[in-house]
């Protein structure tokens, strides 16, 4: 499997190719079209809807050799199998599988999460986009923040409120609606890094959607949102491990031949060390990626054991393209070398999908203190 997945992306998306969707705003569709034409977007979809029934670990390493290639086509490839893919098998209806899985494993839809809004970031549950009963459907109205790929999407996978039941977790329901519905706004967020596809801010004005609209139980989809983060997290770190692995390679490379006081910068002691801290880094990472992902095959994968990966695996990443910036000296912070677009983008590995500092919270609440 991989020796097949790295050949193809070793020719539809090359590092030259990644930096012109970064420098470009594009996002990478000549990439996504080809991974989809020979299958790979139906990795975790049962046979029965047209996938390759994947596990866990065959979804890991999928991410991570895209991740490796390029990051957002990673993080473009991670949306879809979770939110399209994992979060509907896990928590549809029959009908919702069947209109969604089958094309979402062609790659003829993609989807966003809108779980933050601009007052509730960490605190997600605080949420107040609202859905109110109208008919056979809803009225929503409100804003979310930091919708990533929403303007390249169909569905968008929206975490809402329709109740007030007292506890802020309970009176959340999931919708699955369609981004092109009338009272949909979408706005690009400028952002540090992730320029190909990027993030943006959602508001929702009077927009009408059925009931089939509803993922899961009403009122009780905040248990929907846990879930799919946990999925979401083994994802992002198998993609964001990849991208580090791709850095760690490219300034290995520069170090051999980069010479200084006549000789390779990689020969400094100073240099070698930064090097092995890395592949400790690296090492660790997969090592716990696998693990995770044998959990989660065994139903044995605890909210914390979550954490510890996106804890690690975020500011490990965020560690390597730092350093390995610093091992490319001035050509590291050249935008006419691809080391910035690392360094930019790892800058959110410690942010989304939940802060380095809220994965420390979660793991310190397991451990009776
Ligand atoms: C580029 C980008 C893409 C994103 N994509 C998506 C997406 O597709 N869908 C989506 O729903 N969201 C997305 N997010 C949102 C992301 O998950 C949030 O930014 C993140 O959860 C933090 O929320 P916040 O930015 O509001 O920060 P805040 O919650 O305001 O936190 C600010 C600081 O306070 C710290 N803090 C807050 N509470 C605590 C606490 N209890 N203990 C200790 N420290 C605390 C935080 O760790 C952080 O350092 C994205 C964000 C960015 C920047």
């Amino acid at each position: 499997m991989l020796q097949s997945v790295q050949t193809l992306l070793g020719d539809v998306c090359t590092m030259e190719y990644a930096s012109k969707c970064d420098l470009n705003h594009t996002a990478p569709r000549e990439a996504f079209n080809a991974m989809a034409q020979n299958g790979w977007l139906g990795l975790i979809a049962p046979e029965s809807f047209g996938g390759a029934a994947g596990s866990p670990t065959d979804l890991a390493l999928l991410l991570e050799e895209t991740g490796h290639h390029f990051e957002e086509l990673g993080l473009w490839l991670f949306r879809n199998f979770t939110y399209g893919c994992y979060a509907v098998l896990k928590h549809g209806t029959e009908e919702q599988k069947q209109r969604i899985v089958p094309r979402t494993a062609k790659g003829e839809l993609s989807f966003a999460f809108a779980l933050s809004e601009p007052d509730s970031g960490s605190d997600a549950a605080a949420l107040r986009t609202r859905a109110f009963a109208d008919g056979d459907g809803f009225i929503i109205n409100g804003r979310k923040q930091w919708t990533s790929g929403m303007d390249i999407s169909d569905y968008v996978l929206l975490a809402l409120r329709t109740n007030d039941l007292g506890k802020k977790q309970l009176g959340i329901s999931t919708f699955l609606v369609d981004t092109k519905l009338p009272g949909i706004e979408v706005r690009k967020i400028p952002t540090l890094g992730q320029h190909a596809i990027g993030t943006t801010e959602v508001t929702f004005t009077d927009v009408w959607v059925s009931n089939t609209a509803v993922l899961g139980q009403l009122d009780h989809g905040w248990a929907v949102c846990e879930d799919t983060l946990r999925y979401e997290r083994l994802c992002l770190s198998a993609v964001r491990i990849g991208a580090a692995r791709r850095a760690f390679e490219y300034a290995l490379d520069y170090a051999k031949t980069r010479h200084q006081f006549g000789k390779p910068i990689g020969s400094f002691q100073v240099t070698q060390h930064k090097f092995a801290d890395m592949k400790v880094m690296l090492d660790t990472s997969f090592t716990m990626i696998r693990r995770y992902a044998w959990l989660m095959e065994n139903g044995k994968a605890e909210r914390a054991d979550t954490a510890v990966i996106k804890y690690y695996i975020g500011e490990s990443y965020k560690t390597i393209a730092d350093m390995c910036l610093q091992i490319l000296g001035g050509y590291g912070y050249s935008m006419e070398y691809p080391m910035q677009r690392f360094f930019r983008d790892s800058r959110l590995a410690t942010i989304g999908g939940g802060t380095s500092e809220i994965q420390k919270n979660i793991i310190a609440a397991t451990l009776g203190l």
